[in-house]
């Protein structure tokens, strides 16, 4: 294993100064990506800052109804908290369904947001891979694809999906990331935050150098909604998404008033199904409806080789979550 300067931040200025000492310097936060892949001889960082003693372990409600998140908060403590459970059930069950209590125990909020891709081909270290060796290829393409690899949004330097199950809820509940850096404060869309792979899959996010995300703020839930999240996988636990649905439903008697949908497993970054959603505004709820919205969000998709089969499971996530929560 290579060795690495460590270093433990005392506040978040000092966090970015010591970020800014290294070109290869990394944000320490729970460890479960960053350790996994420094293991693996695929991170390679010269210095590791350690934020975990940084004051970013609160949830708080704001006055114009949103609620803050700090970056530390962990995924079990996230999905756990009565505002969440009561007001944002589709993040709440998110987080729970993804990795185990252990690895839930210490992720925190801006590392799921910022996890890598679990491509095999990325992960082995070796192998031709755009995302981790800019211009060597993609081995993906042509190769093993079932699992981990996208239908929608991808390009023909990397097809890895998004791996997070919270950042699909945050997709469709709408949310704000804050990001702190040596020019001040600022505040980047949810949506905009995750890249899709293009030209350039090696660059993920829109963080620049020396940017620590501190907060990342949930839009005010939907008055009288309804929201579930589902998630198919080869295995009950412990285990990504082949496909998944976070659905956000109002509803009027049988008449659908107002709806977020947004995909994971399917999509290259957390996939926000606008279309679809417009499709089911003011419609009347029947099977048909929520079958034309499930085609809907997966028109365009692209499958490669072995993930033929998640068009129509990305379609079925999105009819079951909707059937279940308007039973
Ligand atoms: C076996 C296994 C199974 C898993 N299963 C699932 C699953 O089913 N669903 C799912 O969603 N996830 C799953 N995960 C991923 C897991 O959720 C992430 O590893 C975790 O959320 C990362 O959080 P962390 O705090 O440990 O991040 P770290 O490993 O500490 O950091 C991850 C990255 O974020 C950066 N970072 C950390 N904090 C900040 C910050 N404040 N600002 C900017 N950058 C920062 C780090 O530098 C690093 O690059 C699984 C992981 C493992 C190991
Ligand atoms: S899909 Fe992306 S991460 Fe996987 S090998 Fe191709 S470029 Fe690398």
């Amino acid at each position: 294993m290579r060795t690495f300067n460590y270093v433990r931040a005392d506040s978040i200025e000092h966090a970015i100064t010591y970020h800014s000492q290294s070109d290869s310097a990394f944000f320490l936060a729970g460890g479960t990506t960053l350790l996994d892949l420094v293991k693996l001889d695929v991170m390679r960082p010269v210095q590791v800052i350690d934020v975990n003693h940084l004051s970013l372990k609160q949830i708080s409600p704001l006055d114009d109804g949103r609620v803050r998140i700090g970056a530390l908060v962990s995924n079990t403590a996230l999905a756990h908290d009565e505002l969440i459970r009561t007001h944002y059930p589709v993040l709440s069950q998110a987080l729970l369904s993804g990795a185990t209590t252990q690895l839930r125990n210490k992720a925190t909020t801006a590392g799921n947001v910022m996890q890598r891709v679990r491509c095999d081909y990325f992960r082995d270290g070796v192998s031709p891979c755009n995302k981790r060796e800019p211009g060597s290829g993609c081995s993906a393409i042509e190769g093993q694809n079932r699992s981990v690899h996208a239908v929608l949004g991808t390009s023909d330097q990397c097809i890895a999906t998004h791996p997070s199950d919270m950042c699909v809820a945050m997709a469709a509940i709408g949310a704000t990331v804050q990001v702190q850096g040596p020019k001040g404060v600022r505040e980047i869309d949810f949506l905009d935050f995750h890249l899709l792979p293009g030209a350039t899959p090696s660059k993920e996010h829109a963080l620049l150098p020396d940017e620590m995300i501190t907060h990342v703020v949930l839009d005010a839930p939907l008055a009288n909604s309804r929201s579930g999240y589902l998630k198919l996988r080869d295995r009950a636990s412990y285990q990504f998404a082949l496909a998944s649905s976070a659905v956000i439903i109002v509803l009027d008697g049988n008449t659908v008033r107002d709806a977020r949908i947004a995909m994971g497993g399917v999509g290259t970054k957390p996939w926000r199904a606008m279309a679809a959603e417009q499709s089911l505004k003011n419609a009347q709820l029947t099977p048909e409806a929520l079958a034309k919205a499930a085609a809907i969000a997966l028109q365009g998709a692209v499958p490669y080789g072995h993930n033929a089969y998640k068009i129509p499971l990305g379609r079925q996530a999105i009819i079951r979550n909707l059937e279940t929560l308007t039973a």
